[in-house]
């Protein structure tokens, strides 16, 4: 039997460079008592690398390993998970999936800054275009908890981050008794 979770697990996922992890550092600091999870830090910290990606220059992630120890956290609640990756994680213990979303003109700049390589800046550009990880996130999860946000300036983050709280406000007030 799966233990009642007193806080939502929300996944903040997207193309590379489209703005997770500065989305999560300013979500955490308004959702009080929430672990953050960096998937790639996390699998870093925990040994969760199968194999190292020569042309890509990254490592690959042994999900299973990771499922391992991440599940045993997620079953407590109030988790912000950031991954690119969004469909490794069981449905049972995710209650809202948000997309960032952003425009082609600025993920390039955004990934040209960051120091990718033209293959791998134009490998993230097409999968942003058609909408892999967002695809990937209603094949995964009920289509009614995916939520698709646009996250292209400072003012886009301060709005998302705010109907994401809005969101767990709603998400408590639901599950209290
Ligand atoms: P991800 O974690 O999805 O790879 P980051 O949060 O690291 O993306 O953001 C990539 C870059 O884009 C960073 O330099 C960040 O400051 C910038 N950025 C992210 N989101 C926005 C936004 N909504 N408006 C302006 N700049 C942004
Ligand atoms: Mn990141």
């Amino acid at each position: 039997m799966e233990l009642r979770r007193f806080g939502p697990n929300i996944i903040v996922t997207g193309t590379p460079g489209c703005g997770k992890s500065s989305t999560c550092e300013l979500l955490k600091d308004e959702l009080k008592g929430y672990k953050y999870y960096n998937i790639s830090d996390f699998a870093k910290d925990n040994d969760c690398f199968e194999a190292y990606d020569e042309a890509r220059k990254s490592h690959i992630v042994d999900e299973d390993k990771l499922l391992d120890k991440l599940e045993p956290l997620l079953r407590q609640g109030n988790s912000i998970i950031d991954w690119h990756v969004n469909d490794v994680f069981p449905e049972r213990l995710i209650d809202l999936v948000v997309v960032l979303r952003c425009d082609n003109s600025n993920l390039y700049s955004r990934l040209h800054a960051r120091g990718y390589h033209d293959s791998k800046i134009e490998e993230n550009l097409d999968a942003e275009i058609m909408g892999v990880v967002k695809q990937d996130a209603v094949d995964s999860y009920e289509p009614h908890i995916v939520v698709e946000l646009q996250g292209d300036t400072k003012e886009d983050m301060v709005s998302n981050v705010a109907r994401i709280v809005a969101w767990e406000k709603m998400w408590l007030e639901q599950h209290s008794d």
